[in-house]
């Protein structure tokens, strides 16, 4: 079985590798350079987006990470996850590095005060059954998407109706709200697959 690896830098690492555990897959945390060697896969959980990325040039991982990403290591990366493999970020600070990979540009904080926490029902292509419970914290979405980036979900309803808020590029995978807090395992899942090379 493939070894997923979930960045430990801060943010909620914990629940990620206990969905992973659920699915009866080696999970590891990743903290250090020599961690990557050892994973198939790997998560950037959400957290803090920038602080992350500073926390990543400290333990002078930003250029471990980018050869690996680079070189086809799978990643998935949830809400500051996914702006961290973002390539392009508008409302970012303005010093804020991302690793990039992933042909997109993402929104930080887009969804505003009044709705800065909420939850929908996202229609997720790929995805058997029900459409996904989704939980969004602070949540970005994706603004646009280059040509090779694949739209898996959107929101459906409401003045947010069309924004897009899970893609994938190949290996790479992102979503704008946080599956490892809602209990369903499927996204994780399709990663996992990804990782195998069976999805
Ligand atoms: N707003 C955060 C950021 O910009 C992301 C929030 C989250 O990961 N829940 O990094």
């Amino acid at each position: 079985a493939p070894t997923v690896g979930v960045l430990a830098l801060q943010g909620d690492t914990a629940e990620h590798l206990r969905v992973l555990g659920g699915l009866g897959v080696p999970a590891v945390p990743v903290l250090r350079p020599e961690d990557l060697d050892r994973v198939d896969g790997l998560i950037l959980p959400g957290g803090e987006s920038t602080t992350m990325s500073k926390l990543a040039a400290r333990y002078e991982l930003v250029e471990p990470l980018r050869k690996h990403i680079g070189e086809g290591m799978p990643a998935y990366g949830t809400c500051a996850g996914m702006i961290l493999l973002a390539d392009r970020i508008v409302e970012g600070s303005a010093d804020q590095e991302t690793l990039g990979g992933l042909d997109v540009t993402v929104r930080r904080n887009a969804f505003g005060r009044q709705t800065e926490s909420f939850e929908g029902r996202i229609d997720m292509d790929g995805l058997d059954g029900e459409p996904f419970d989704a939980v969004f914290i602070r949540a970005p979405w994706v603004e646009s998407v280059g040509g090779g980036v694949r739209v898996l979900g959107q929101i459906a309803g409401g003045e947010r109706a069309g924004r897009i808020v899970a893609v994938r590029q190949g290996g790479l995978l992102a979503t704008s709200f946080h599956p490892e807090l809602t209990g369903d395992p499927r996204i994780h899942r399709l990663f996992v697959d990804m990782v195998k090379g069976q999805a």
